[in-house]
Protein backbone atom coordinates (compact mmCIF):
# COMPACT_ATOMS: atom_id res chain seq x y z
CA UNK A 1 0.00 0.00 0.00
CA UNK A 2 1.20 3.70 -0.64
CA UNK A 3 0.81 4.58 2.95
CA UNK A 4 3.72 3.01 5.26
CA UNK A 5 2.17 1.21 8.14
CA UNK A 6 4.24 1.05 11.23
CA UNK A 7 3.45 -2.18 12.59
CA UNK A 8 3.88 -1.08 16.49
CA UNK A 9 2.17 2.19 16.45
CA UNK A 10 -0.42 1.92 13.28
CA UNK A 11 -1.76 -1.10 13.87
CA UNK A 12 -4.95 -1.07 11.49
CA UNK A 13 -7.90 -1.74 13.53
CA UNK A 14 -9.00 -4.83 12.76
CA UNK A 15 -12.92 -4.75 12.61
CA UNK A 16 -11.75 -1.68 10.04
CA UNK A 17 -9.44 -3.90 8.36
CA UNK A 18 -11.96 -6.85 7.06
CA UNK A 19 -14.18 -5.00 6.07
CA UNK A 20 -12.32 -5.55 3.22
CA UNK A 21 -13.56 -9.28 2.74
CA UNK A 22 -17.60 -7.75 3.02
CA UNK A 23 -18.05 -7.68 -1.01
CA UNK A 24 -17.04 -11.07 -1.54
CA UNK A 25 -19.79 -12.58 1.41
CA UNK A 26 -22.77 -10.62 -0.10
CA UNK A 27 -25.12 -13.35 -1.35
CA UNK A 28 -25.09 -12.79 -4.77
CA UNK A 29 -21.32 -14.12 -4.78
CA UNK A 30 -22.10 -17.23 -3.10
CA UNK A 31 -21.40 -19.11 -6.85
CA UNK A 32 -18.02 -17.37 -7.00
CA UNK A 33 -17.02 -17.46 -3.63
CA UNK A 34 -17.56 -21.48 -4.02
CA UNK A 35 -15.53 -21.39 -7.43
CA UNK A 36 -12.54 -19.17 -5.77
CA UNK A 37 -12.36 -22.04 -2.59
CA UNK A 38 -12.48 -24.27 -5.16
CA UNK A 39 -9.51 -22.79 -7.22
CA UNK A 40 -7.55 -23.05 -4.45
CA UNK A 41 -7.43 -26.28 -4.27
CA UNK A 42 -5.35 -26.71 -7.14
CA UNK A 43 -4.34 -22.92 -7.13
CA UNK A 44 -2.54 -21.48 -10.60
CA UNK A 45 0.08 -19.96 -10.63
CA UNK A 46 -1.43 -17.19 -12.11
CA UNK A 47 -5.42 -16.01 -11.89
CA UNK A 48 -6.82 -13.18 -13.14
CA UNK A 49 -9.83 -11.47 -11.57
CA UNK A 50 -11.99 -9.72 -13.91
CA UNK A 51 -15.95 -7.99 -14.15
CA UNK A 52 -17.39 -6.72 -10.84
CA UNK A 53 -16.36 -3.30 -9.45
CA UNK A 54 -12.58 -2.48 -7.71
CA UNK A 55 -14.19 -3.21 -4.80
CA UNK A 56 -15.52 -6.36 -5.29
CA UNK A 57 -12.33 -7.44 -7.49
CA UNK A 58 -10.22 -6.26 -4.37
CA UNK A 59 -12.25 -8.14 -1.95
CA UNK A 60 -11.89 -11.36 -3.99
CA UNK A 61 -8.17 -11.04 -4.05
CA UNK A 62 -8.00 -10.65 -0.56
CA UNK A 63 -10.72 -13.59 0.44
CA UNK A 64 -8.48 -15.53 -1.92
CA UNK A 65 -5.44 -14.73 0.16
CA UNK A 66 -7.01 -15.66 3.44
CA UNK A 67 -8.38 -18.94 2.15
CA UNK A 68 -4.16 -19.51 1.53
CA UNK A 69 -2.95 -18.32 4.72
CA UNK A 70 -5.90 -18.62 7.21
CA UNK A 71 -5.15 -20.63 10.45
CA UNK A 72 -8.55 -22.19 10.99
CA UNK A 73 -10.13 -22.50 8.00
CA UNK A 74 -13.69 -23.68 8.43
CA UNK A 75 -15.74 -26.41 6.44
CA UNK A 76 -18.00 -25.09 3.77
CA UNK A 77 -21.36 -26.62 3.45
CA UNK A 78 -22.46 -26.10 -0.06
CA UNK A 79 -26.01 -25.26 -0.77
CA UNK A 80 -26.46 -28.41 -3.09
CA UNK A 81 -28.84 -27.03 -5.50
CA UNK A 82 -26.86 -23.83 -6.19
CA UNK A 83 -24.92 -24.15 -9.36
CA UNK A 84 -21.72 -25.30 -9.10
CA UNK A 85 -21.28 -28.14 -6.44
CA UNK A 86 -16.85 -28.81 -5.91
CA UNK A 87 -16.74 -31.14 -3.13
CA UNK A 88 -15.35 -30.29 0.23
CA UNK A 89 -14.64 -26.84 0.28
CA UNK A 90 -13.06 -24.61 3.06
CA UNK A 91 -13.07 -20.73 4.05
CA UNK A 92 -11.16 -18.54 5.79
CA UNK A 93 -12.43 -18.16 9.37
CA UNK A 94 -11.63 -14.15 9.42
CA UNK A 95 -10.92 -14.16 12.99
CA UNK A 96 -7.09 -15.57 13.32
CA UNK A 97 -3.88 -13.38 13.08
CA UNK A 98 -3.06 -14.74 9.69
CA UNK A 99 -6.44 -13.79 8.07
CA UNK A 100 -6.25 -9.96 10.10
CA UNK A 101 -2.79 -9.76 8.51
CA UNK A 102 -3.99 -10.55 5.09
CA UNK A 103 -6.76 -7.63 5.49
CA UNK A 104 -4.16 -5.83 7.10
CA UNK A 105 -1.26 -6.11 4.61
CA UNK A 106 0.95 -6.83 7.14
CA UNK A 107 1.46 -10.48 6.17
CA UNK A 108 4.67 -11.37 5.27
CA UNK A 109 4.07 -13.72 2.51
CA UNK A 110 1.59 -11.84 0.87
CA UNK A 111 2.71 -8.48 -1.33
CA UNK A 112 0.38 -6.41 -2.71
CA UNK A 113 0.78 -3.98 -5.42
CA UNK A 114 -2.05 -1.03 -5.48
CA UNK A 115 -2.03 0.51 -9.42
CA UNK A 116 -4.64 2.88 -7.72
CA UNK A 117 -2.57 3.84 -4.90
CA UNK A 118 1.03 3.67 -6.33
CA UNK A 119 2.78 3.44 -9.61
CA UNK A 120 3.98 0.31 -10.04
CA UNK A 121 7.57 1.44 -10.59
CA UNK A 122 11.58 0.19 -11.40
CA UNK A 123 11.61 -0.44 -7.95
CA UNK A 124 8.79 -2.06 -6.82
CA UNK A 125 9.69 -4.67 -9.88
CA UNK A 126 13.73 -4.51 -7.72
CA UNK A 127 11.57 -5.40 -4.50
CA UNK A 128 9.62 -8.02 -6.69
CA UNK A 129 12.76 -9.90 -8.10
CA UNK A 130 14.55 -10.04 -5.06
CA UNK A 131 11.77 -11.56 -3.05
CA UNK A 132 10.55 -13.88 -5.66
CA UNK A 133 13.80 -15.86 -5.84
CA UNK A 134 13.64 -16.39 -1.82
CA UNK A 135 11.54 -18.89 0.16
CA UNK A 136 8.39 -17.72 1.57
CA UNK A 137 9.39 -16.75 5.56
CA UNK A 138 6.24 -18.72 7.18
CA UNK A 139 3.66 -20.42 5.02
CA UNK A 140 4.25 -22.70 1.90
CA UNK A 141 3.56 -20.28 -0.46
CA UNK A 142 3.61 -16.53 -1.26
CA UNK A 143 1.27 -14.76 -2.78
CA UNK A 144 1.93 -11.47 -5.01
CA UNK A 145 -1.45 -9.49 -5.93
CA UNK A 146 -1.61 -6.88 -8.25
CA UNK A 147 -4.76 -5.18 -7.99
CA UNK A 148 -6.15 -3.05 -10.90
CA UNK A 149 -3.40 -4.03 -13.12
CA UNK A 150 -5.37 -2.05 -16.16
CA UNK A 151 -3.16 1.23 -14.80
CA UNK A 152 -0.18 -1.28 -15.60
CA UNK A 153 2.17 0.48 -18.10
CA UNK A 154 3.42 -1.87 -20.76
CA UNK A 155 6.87 -1.10 -19.14
CA UNK A 156 5.69 -2.82 -15.69
CA UNK A 157 3.69 -5.33 -17.37
CA UNK A 158 6.64 -6.60 -19.14
CA UNK A 159 8.84 -6.20 -16.51
CA UNK A 160 6.37 -8.35 -14.29
CA UNK A 161 5.98 -11.05 -16.78
CA UNK A 162 9.80 -11.62 -16.65
CA UNK A 163 9.61 -12.55 -12.94
CA UNK A 164 6.78 -14.27 -13.87
CA UNK A 165 8.52 -16.33 -16.60
CA UNK A 166 11.48 -17.55 -14.05
CA UNK A 167 10.06 -20.11 -12.58
CA UNK A 168 9.59 -20.64 -8.90
CA UNK A 169 7.53 -23.00 -6.96
CA UNK A 170 7.22 -20.91 -3.87
CA UNK A 171 5.05 -17.91 -5.79
CA UNK A 172 1.28 -17.54 -7.00
CA UNK A 173 0.24 -14.61 -8.53
CA UNK A 174 -3.50 -12.66 -8.74
CA UNK A 175 -3.97 -9.60 -10.95
CA UNK A 176 -7.23 -8.02 -11.03
CA UNK A 177 -8.56 -5.83 -14.23
CA UNK A 178 -11.48 -4.18 -15.37
CA UNK A 179 -11.68 -6.75 -18.17
CA UNK A 180 -9.16 -9.22 -20.03
CA UNK A 181 -8.90 -6.94 -23.03
CA UNK A 182 -7.06 -4.28 -20.54
CA UNK A 183 -3.96 -6.51 -19.62
CA UNK A 184 -0.90 -7.26 -22.15
CA UNK A 185 -1.79 -10.54 -23.87
CA UNK A 186 1.27 -11.89 -22.82
CA UNK A 187 0.30 -11.68 -19.38
CA UNK A 188 -2.87 -12.67 -19.97
CA UNK A 189 -2.30 -16.11 -21.46
CA UNK A 190 -0.23 -17.35 -18.62
CA UNK A 191 -2.84 -17.53 -16.41
CA UNK A 192 -6.49 -18.83 -15.34
CA UNK A 193 -9.01 -16.22 -15.23
CA UNK A 194 -12.58 -15.43 -13.38
CA UNK A 195 -15.20 -13.78 -14.57
CA UNK A 196 -17.23 -11.87 -12.01
CA UNK A 197 -20.33 -10.89 -12.92
CA UNK A 198 -20.59 -7.77 -15.01
CA UNK A 199 -22.71 -4.27 -13.72
CA UNK A 200 -24.59 -2.64 -15.87
CA UNK A 201 -22.20 0.35 -16.31
CA UNK A 202 -24.78 2.58 -17.96
CA UNK A 203 -27.49 2.57 -14.54
CA UNK A 204 -24.26 2.77 -12.39
CA UNK A 205 -22.41 6.20 -13.77
CA UNK A 206 -22.69 8.84 -10.91
CA UNK A 207 -23.94 12.21 -12.90
CA UNK A 208 -20.64 13.17 -12.88
CA UNK A 209 -19.63 10.53 -14.82
CA UNK A 210 -22.59 10.35 -17.36
CA UNK A 211 -21.37 14.29 -17.86
CA UNK A 212 -17.83 13.66 -18.64
CA UNK A 213 -18.89 10.95 -20.99
CA UNK A 214 -21.02 13.59 -23.42
CA UNK A 215 -17.91 16.14 -22.76
CA UNK A 216 -15.36 13.48 -24.18
CA UNK A 217 -17.65 12.46 -26.85
CA UNK A 218 -18.59 15.51 -28.13
CA UNK A 219 -14.74 16.73 -27.92
CA UNK A 220 -13.34 13.74 -29.72
CA UNK A 221 -16.14 14.57 -32.43
CA UNK A 222 -15.77 17.83 -33.00
CA UNK A 223 -12.65 19.35 -30.96
CA UNK A 224 -14.76 21.59 -28.85
CA UNK A 225 -16.81 21.77 -25.55
CA UNK A 226 -13.00 20.92 -22.98
CA UNK A 227 -11.91 24.36 -22.43
CA UNK A 228 -15.63 25.71 -21.17
CA UNK A 229 -14.95 23.16 -18.69
CA UNK A 230 -11.28 22.90 -18.03
CA UNK A 231 -10.81 26.89 -18.43
CA UNK A 232 -12.81 27.11 -14.90
CA UNK A 233 -10.12 27.46 -12.11
CA UNK A 234 -10.15 24.62 -9.89
CA UNK A 235 -12.85 22.10 -12.11
CA UNK A 236 -10.59 19.32 -12.31
CA UNK A 237 -9.21 17.78 -9.13
CA UNK A 238 -6.82 14.66 -8.72
CA UNK A 239 -10.01 12.64 -8.20
CA UNK A 240 -12.26 13.99 -11.21
CA UNK A 241 -8.60 13.31 -13.38
CA UNK A 242 -9.01 9.84 -12.23
CA UNK A 243 -12.47 9.48 -12.91
CA UNK A 244 -12.02 11.04 -16.15
CA UNK A 245 -8.85 8.41 -17.17
CA UNK A 246 -11.41 5.32 -15.39
CA UNK A 247 -13.70 6.53 -18.30
CA UNK A 248 -11.84 6.46 -21.03
CA UNK A 249 -10.42 2.99 -19.95
CA UNK A 250 -13.74 1.70 -19.40
CA UNK A 251 -14.52 2.47 -22.79
CA UNK A 252 -11.62 1.13 -24.41
CA UNK A 253 -11.73 -1.87 -22.89
CA UNK A 254 -15.80 -1.85 -23.92
CA UNK A 255 -14.89 -0.92 -27.43
CA UNK A 256 -12.27 -4.22 -27.82
CA UNK A 257 -15.32 -6.42 -25.78
CA UNK A 258 -17.21 -5.68 -28.72
CA UNK A 259 -20.00 -3.41 -26.06
CA UNK A 260 -20.64 -0.88 -28.38
CA UNK A 261 -23.76 -0.25 -26.75
CA UNK A 262 -22.18 2.89 -25.36
CA UNK A 263 -21.61 6.28 -26.62
CA UNK A 264 -17.42 6.64 -26.26
CA UNK A 265 -17.22 3.02 -26.90
CA UNK A 266 -19.15 2.87 -29.79
CA UNK A 267 -17.24 5.94 -31.07
CA UNK A 268 -13.98 3.85 -29.85
CA UNK A 269 -14.74 0.59 -31.53
CA UNK A 270 -13.93 2.24 -35.60
CA UNK A 271 -10.03 2.22 -33.72
CA UNK A 272 -8.02 -0.89 -34.51
CA UNK A 273 -6.83 -3.12 -30.82
CA UNK A 274 -3.40 -2.06 -30.98
CA UNK A 275 -4.24 1.90 -31.90
CA UNK A 276 -6.19 1.30 -28.65
CA UNK A 277 -3.81 -0.02 -26.59
CA UNK A 278 -1.65 2.91 -27.52
CA UNK A 279 -4.30 5.61 -26.38
CA UNK A 280 -4.52 2.78 -23.12
CA UNK A 281 -0.78 3.40 -22.53
CA UNK A 282 -1.01 7.10 -22.76
CA UNK A 283 -3.97 7.42 -19.97
CA UNK A 284 -1.74 5.19 -18.17
CA UNK A 285 0.82 7.63 -18.05
CA UNK A 286 -1.44 10.74 -17.04
CA UNK A 287 -2.78 8.57 -14.06
CA UNK A 288 0.67 8.20 -13.06
CA UNK A 289 1.17 11.99 -13.42
CA UNK A 290 -2.02 12.93 -11.36
CA UNK A 291 -0.45 10.24 -8.79
CA UNK A 292 2.92 12.36 -8.54
CA UNK A 293 1.00 15.39 -8.12
CA UNK A 294 1.18 17.02 -11.25
CA UNK A 295 -1.18 19.49 -11.66
CA UNK A 296 -4.55 17.53 -12.49
CA UNK A 297 -6.11 19.63 -15.01
CA UNK A 298 -2.85 20.58 -17.01
CA UNK A 299 -2.72 16.05 -17.16
CA UNK A 300 -6.49 15.78 -18.52
CA UNK A 301 -6.01 18.99 -21.05
CA UNK A 302 -2.82 17.61 -21.93
CA UNK A 303 -4.09 14.09 -22.61
CA UNK A 304 -7.22 14.89 -23.89
CA UNK A 305 -5.35 17.02 -26.78
CA UNK A 306 -2.94 14.33 -27.26
CA UNK A 307 -5.69 11.88 -27.96
CA UNK A 308 -7.60 13.85 -29.80
CA UNK A 309 -5.00 14.69 -32.52
CA UNK A 310 -3.61 10.95 -32.46
CA UNK A 311 -7.80 9.77 -32.84
CA UNK A 312 -7.93 12.05 -35.94
CA UNK A 313 -4.89 11.02 -37.64
CA UNK A 314 -5.39 7.49 -37.68
CA UNK A 315 -8.98 8.72 -39.29
CA UNK A 316 -11.31 8.37 -36.37
CA UNK A 317 -15.22 10.28 -37.70
ZN1 LIG B 1 -8.40 -17.23 9.53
Amino acid sequence: MAEKKNIENEMPDKDEAIKIFEPVLSPEFDVFRNKIQAITKNAPQLLHIEGGSAETRTSFAHYYAALFFCQTPEACFQDMEKEFAYGDLIKPCFHCAECYKVAAHMHPDLLVFDSREAHIDIDSMRELKKLANEPPRYAKKRLILFLETQKLSAFSGNAILKVLEEPNPYNQYVFTMSQREMILPTLLSRGFVMTLPWKDPIHELTDLEKEWEQILGKFFHSGSGLMDKTGTKGTIDGEIAKIICGILQKNFAHAMAGRNDYVLASMFSAIPFHHLFEANERVVLCYEMINLMVNPTYCIESLLTELFVYFKKIGLK
